[in-house]
Parts: structure tokens; sequence; C-alpha cells
């Protein structure tokens, strides 16, 4: 079986084939930093893990690109209330945000880039919008016309906000042409970080970051993009016109893969909310990482999960056991067994069914058939997948 993934953009279950036979570019929307990751974030982070975890498994060759977003409106806002400066908060909290991930096995990224990095390839961009007529000057600074973009909404079927959008960052000014037209570069302010350009001084709107350094890293198209379900719109959907409008190529993105999110209480965990759990307070309540990240396995990415201790606990019960049977085999380790490889490798193939997969796992550890040296040779085999951590 090939594998099939799950297309935002069609709305159906697809082969993949990327664009160079092998070669796979995925790029995943990362934190902004100005304060501790969430177990929302946990979620998705660790889910698009498993992902490039699972196209290495199958034999494809994977670049995968985040970006950290320190430059931003709720950065400068934190680092206000703090008197700090804003650089010195975005570095403070990558830093956190780097070692937990670290901390949950979540290590495949190649390249994270920062926003701040590429601002000439950010201006470029603006540039060529503006020289192409999509976008135009107001007092404030530059925007995006979506209705210069015949295909906006292509993504998310819509073109207006919803409640449980992403903050809508699309920045509000009556002299802009559409509602929901959104800045690509914000004019200088008093207090706020700067930098010289052609297009005067100032510094880029959200969306822009990400397709200035997807168009730096990997052209103008590549094979798969991520993000929770709360970026479909409007920042995915402002991606797409920005890239495509820039390039005159489509699609941008091939793929568009999106995680369910971790809710609690049945609603969205967010900052924003304040009803969020960090990483962090999860470690401290004494759960070993992993089974947070044996909790993330257990759901399918685009499901969402109701976060409640009771089956983090149960999470981390299951992992233990998984954990004991390895340590507690021979020291004999044997040879991979290729039925269950090949159903292992079935499920994941079918839209990266993880909690399915782990299924096979258990059924080969209480498999009376399958020696014990051998047994080991497998899980080991899986947990290139899996990132438990279960030979350490
Ligand atoms: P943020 O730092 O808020 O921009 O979010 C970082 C990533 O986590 C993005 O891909 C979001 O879509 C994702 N995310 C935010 N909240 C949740 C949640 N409750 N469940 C799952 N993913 C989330």
């Amino acid at each position: 079986m090939a594998l099939k993934l799950y297309n935002t953009l069609t709305g159906s279950l697809e082969d993949f084939q990327p664009l160079l036979a092998d070669k796979v570019k995925m790029f995943v929307c990362g934190p902004t930093v100005y304060d501790y990751a969430h177990i929302g974030n946990a979620k998705t982070y660790t889910q698009f893990d498993l992902v490039a975890r699972i196209l290495s498994y199958l034999g494809y060759n994977v670049t995968y690109l985040q970006n950290i977003t320190d430059i931003d409106d709720k950065i400068i806002n934190r680092a206000t209330e703090r008197g700090i400066d804003p650089t010195e908060l975005a570095e403070e909290y990558e830093e956190y945000y780097l070692a937990d991930m670290k901390s949950l096995n979540n290590e495949s990224v190649s390249k994270y880039a920062r926003a701040h990095d590429y601002i000439p390839q950010i201006v470029s961009q603006v540039k060529r919008l503006l020289d192409q007529d999509f976008a135009y000057k107001i007092s404030d600074g530059y925007y995006f016309d979506i209705k210069a973009f015949a295909d906006y909404g292509k993504l998310s079927g819509r073109s207006s906000l919803k409640p449980d959008d992403s903050v809508s960052r699309i920045d509000e000014n009556p002299e802009k042409k559409n509602s929901g037209d959104f800045c690509l570069w914000k004019f200088r302010k008093e207090g706020e970080p700067f930098w010289p350009s052609d297009l005067g001084e100032g510094r880029p709107g959200w969306h822009i970051e990400d397709t200035a350094i997807t168009e730096t890293e990997f052209g103008p198209q590549y094979d798969i993009h991520g993000g929770a379900v709360d970026l479909i719109f409007p920042h995915h959907e402002a991606e797409i016109a920005q890239m495509e409008s820039i390039s005159g190529l489509k699609p941008f993105v091939r793929y568009w893969l999106h995680t369910g999110f971790l809710n609690i209480d049945s609603a969205k965990m967010s900052k924003s909310k304040d009803n969020f759990l960090t990483i962090r307070d999860v470690f401290k309540k004494g759960f070993p990482p992993l089974s947070l990240r044996y909790l993330f396995l257990l759901s399918h990415y685009r499901t969402p999960v109701n976060f409640t201790w009771e089956a983090l606990e149960a999470a981390q019960n299951a992992y233990k056991k998984l954990k004991d049977f390895v340590s507690k085999g021979t020291s004999d380790i044997g040879v991979v067994d290729e039925a269950y490889k090949a159903k292992f490798k079935e499920k994941l193939e079918n839209d990266l069914n993880t909690p399915q997969a782990l299924a096979v796992l258990w059924t080969l550890v209480k498999d009376k058939d399958v020696t014990l040296e051998n047994k080991l040779a497998t899980i080991l085999d899986f947990d290139q997948v899996l990132g438990l951590g279960l030979l350490s």
C-alpha cells in the first residue's frame, strides 16, 4: 500500500507523491515565543514529529523546517509588561521551547528559522506583491488586497473570521479596502522594534514571515504544510494568497495537514483563554515527559482530544508497562518480525494512524508464537517512529 494522507485543500484522502521522487519538504508553523508552550502546542508538535519520523521510516528523505515567530505584537506587549527588550524575551522563551521539545523527544526538525533573520526576503516579497497590484499602502503599513486574489478561501471555504480562529492577526484599519485584508508590513511605532527598508522603517506582519522563510529554504512550491486547525484561516489562507500571487505557481503546497485541538473541559486550550496547562506544569506533577508523548500517540492526529488527568495517568501506566517489558527482556536482540512490521507500516500508511500502529505493537507483545528476542528487535524498530526512548 502507498502512503495516503488526508489533504485539507481537497478534503480527501490522497496518495502521497512528493515533488521530487523520495525527497519530502515539510514546513510546520512554529511557536510565537512569548510564553511557555502549553500541552495543546505539545500535541501538535509531537504529532508532526511523528509525521516526519513516519516519512523517514517509509524511506523518504525528509527536510523538516519550522519557523520561530520572534517578532510579533504579543512578544512586544509581553516584553513591555515585563520592562525588557522584546529580543531578550523571545530568546528566553525560544530556549524553553526547544528544551520542552527535547524532553518530548521531538527532535526531527532539520532547521529552525527565526523570522528576524529573513527581513530582506520579507521586504522582497512585499515589493513583488506591490509590483503586481496584490498589495497597497495605507497610513500604518502595506496590506494584501484579498479581492485581487481570485482563489482566496480555497483552503478554508471562507473569507471572514470565526470565533475559534487563531488570533485574527489581520490588523484593523478603517482605510483598508476589504475588512479581511491583512497587514504585510507595519510602519514603525514608538517603542517598537523596526528595520529600515525600501518600504519604510517598520516590521513584518505575521503571515508574510512564513512564506518568506519557505520561499528561501524550499522555493515557491513544496510538499507538506502543517499546523493545528486554528491556523487554516486566516493564516494558511493568507500564505497561499501571498505565495501563489508572487510566483503565479499553483499549488503553493501540495498537502495541507491539520491536527485536531487538545481541549480542556471541551474548550480549546489556549493562552488567550487562560485555560492552559504548560508542558512544565505536567512534568512538575511527576509525569514522565514521554507519558505525554504516549498520550498523543493514542489519538489520530486529526482527532480532537479532551485532556483529563485520568487519561494521562492511563497513558503513563501503559508507557511504563511497555518500558518494563523492554528493559526486563533478554540481552539478546533477535530479528525484526516482518509480518508485524508490514502490519505496523500498513496502519501508518493509512493517513498516519498511530493508535492502530500502537495496537499492532501490543498484539505483538502478547503473541506467544514470536520469541522474546524477535519481539524486542521489532519493538525497537517500531520505536524509530514512536520515539518513546524504549532502549534508553
Ligand atoms: P501558537 O504558539 O499559539 O501560535 O501555537 C503553536 C502551534 O500549536 C500552532 O500550530 C497551533 O495551531 C497549535 N495549537 C495551539 N493551540 C492548540 C491546541 N489547543 N491543541 C492543539 N494544537 C494547538
